[in-house]
């Protein structure tokens, strides 16, 4: 979801919400600033292996639970990875219980 920063300037906060891509914010923006995501990935997500309890040997399919686009793969039943159908929604990211799910861009 969108958030404001402590200047009042707009990001993707991630762990309180991912991105639908229901375009709201394209269609608000007075300066037309924003985007079409088109088919690059909104953000590159990828899973901390050192803090995901799934790689620790706890069952958890939460992160994969989230993903609408069945992008989290599971290696051997206990390694999660995301691969290259990942859109960058983020949805994941508030799904894990460990903030395990990381984030740029
Ligand atoms: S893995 Fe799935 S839920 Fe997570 S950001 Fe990628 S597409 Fe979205
Ligand atoms: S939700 Fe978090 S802890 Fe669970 S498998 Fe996914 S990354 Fe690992």
């Amino acid at each position: 979801m969108l958030a404001r920063d402590a200047q009042g300037r707009p990001f993707l906060d991630f762990l309180r919400a991912g991105c639908t891509f229901c375009r709201a914010c394209l269609d608000a923006c007075p300066e037309g600033v924003l985007a079409e995501p088109g088919r690059s990935p909104l953000a590159e997500v990828w899973i901390e292996t050192g803090a995901c309890l799934a790689h620790q040997g706890v069952v958890c399919v939460a992160c994969k639970q989230a993903c609408p686009e069945n992008a989290v793969i599971f290696e051997g039943m206990m390694r999660p990875r995301i691969n290259e159908a990942c859109t960058g929604c983020g949805l994941c990211v508030p799904a894990c219980p460990v903030e395990a799910v990381a984030w740029s861009g």
